[in-house]
């Protein structure tokens, strides 16, 4: 148990309640038992807590970048001196191990980093005008209060990487983070409490999705929405968005192909898609969905590939040495088995895996890989969120081109090869935001991370992140002649 009742609303630089006291709880899904229990705020604890950051955006907008890069590098250092703790929350509500979460805080930790720094660096342009007593100018200024809704499969690094840019930029935050996954937030929050970040520029409202979601599109104070999660709700927030004509930056799902050509160094591209398919059991957004390989190497591969993952530690992500932990809920686990029950039904081979895992009482299904599989498949059109590699053979370029291409999402790609001419032409006719070469880690604070198509639009990280936040606003003067 993490504690009773968790902190959950925080608005204007108080914890509050919400009406009723309503709560909710937080499960551990490797044990399905509860860990906490957080407050199930609504749409009027987040209109108080826009009101509260549309008051602290007057001073907060008007804090040179250095004094506000301070507060995102002190936040930086008290989230590395509390590593050991965070990782620790951090596995306990989301299930992953504690390997992989402590390497999620620190690349949440490296965004507060950036972003420190990229606070100072803010340019605008001045532009040489047409006419001699013309001077004409472009001047970022923060976009004003900024939603950010975040998923659970990342809940710590998803929410420095919109509140640090956010902040460097100037504006001021309301956060609702994953209703599973809202402790990591939480600890968040109090960092920046304990930094001293004035009151109301970072506030956080824990409960429904549907009720806060409504009020944070609604509500024309807030001027940018920020969200990472399903496509099916992003689509939802950009018809909302309409209403009152928000920015919005949508990091949407992916179905991320892996193609292993002829030439590849084969144990590379094994190592590389076991780590890019079962980290985080298969929940993220770039880990690869399909795997492609030339029919030379095929047997190969699978051969290499289903000896390791045979050999694969699963379980509760608080035992060291784990590699693969529980999925998030049942309902994920339900979609994942549906989707290997589907493919074997139509003709798949299942090489390994294929069904759950019983251990401490949470949500674990082994890891699986299947040959043979055709389109026909749901686990080819549909994002898997889970622990298990379809395989598709192919023999020419062109045609595993266009078939990496047919999906509507459009968020990562990786692929394999040692010729350069091969890796520089197929990563140029690949629909998608990221491509990662000989390489299943893109993500990095300083590169822009986003996806094309259905993933969604908008970049994080990079100095592209800092923009989503700033408004160029132009500017005309005239000088007398
Ligand atoms: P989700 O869309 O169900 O939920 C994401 C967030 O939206 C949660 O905080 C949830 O409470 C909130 N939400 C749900 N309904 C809402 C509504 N009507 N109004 C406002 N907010 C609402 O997604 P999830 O299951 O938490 O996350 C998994 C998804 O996120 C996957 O599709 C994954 O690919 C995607 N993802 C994308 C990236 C990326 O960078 N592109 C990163 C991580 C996850």
């Amino acid at each position: 148990m993490i504690t009773e009742t968790a902190k959950g609303i925080y608005i204007n630089g108080k914890w509050t309640s919400t009406e009723n006291n309503k709560t909710f709880d937080i499960v551990n899904p490797a044990t399905n038992e509860k860990i906490a229990e957080v407050p199930y705020g609504s749409g009027r604890d987040m209109k108080l807590a826009i009101e509260a950051a549309d008051k602290a955006f007057t001073t907060w907008s008007q804090y040179t970048a250095r004094e506000r890069s301070s507060y995102l590098y002190k936040a930086y250092q008290l989230m590395l001196d509390r590593k050991e703790e965070l990782a620790s929350i951090l596995t306990q509500e989301q299930g992953k191990p504690l390997s992989e979460s402590r390497g999620e805080i620190d690349f949440a930790a490296s965004f507060l980093l950036w972003f420190a720094e990229e606070a100072n660096r803010s340019y605008g342009e001045v532009i040489p005008a047409s006419k001699k007593n013309k001077r004409l100018m472009v001047v970022p200024q923060p976009v004003g209060v900024v939603g950010a809704i975040t998923p659970w499969n990342f809940p710590s690094a998803m929410v420095t990487r919109k509140v640090a840019p956010a902040l460097a930029a100037g504006c001021t935050v309301v956060l609702k983070p994953a209703e599973q996954t809202p402790l990591s937030a939480i600890e968040i929050v109090k960092i920046f409490n304990e930094v001293g970040l004035p009151e109301g520029v970072l506030n956080i409202v824990t409960g429904d999705p549907q009720s806060i979601g409504k009020e944070m599109m609604d509500n024309n104070i807030v001027r940018h929405v920020t969200f990472t999660g399903s496509t099916k709700v992003g689509k939802h927030l950009m018809k909302e968005s309409a209403n009152t004509v928000k920015k919005l930056s949508l990091e949407l799902g992916g179905h991320a192909p892996l193609i292993v050509f002829e030439d590849a160094n084969i144990d590379l591209a094994v190592d590389q898609a076991i780590a890019s398919k079962y980290r985080n059991a298969g929940q993220t957004c770039i880990c690869t969905n399909r795997i492609f390989v030339h029919s030379n190497i095929e047997e190969l591969f699978l051969e290499k590939l289903e000896n390791k993952v045979k050999q694969m530690k699963i379980g509760n992500g608080t035992e060291e040495g784990t590699e693969i932990g529980p999925l998030i809920n049942e309902e994920a686990l339900r979609k994942v088995k549906t989707q290997v029950g589907d493919a074997i039904e139509k003709g798949a081979d299942l090489r390994t895996g294929g069904e759950t895992w019983e251990g401490p009482g949470g949500y674990f299904y082994k890891p699986t890989i299947l040959a043979n599989v055709s389109h026909s498949m749901s686990i080819m059109s549909e994002e898997t969120f889970g622990p298990v590699v379809p395989i598709v053979s192919f023999t020419d370029d062109k045609e595993v081109v266009k078939e990496a291409n047919n999906t509507n999402y459009g968020l990562a790609a990786f692929l394999f090869t040692t010729n350069i001419e091969r890796a520089i032409s197929t990563m140029e006719k690949l629909e998608y935001g990221i491509v990662g070469i000989n390489d299943v880690f893109p993500g990095t604070a300083e590169a822009p991370f986003g996806g094309i198509k259905e993933s969604g639009m908008g970049k994080e990280g990079s100095h592209e992140g800092l923009k989503e936040f700033l408004e160029m606003k132009y500017v005309s003067l005239s000088l007398s002649e």
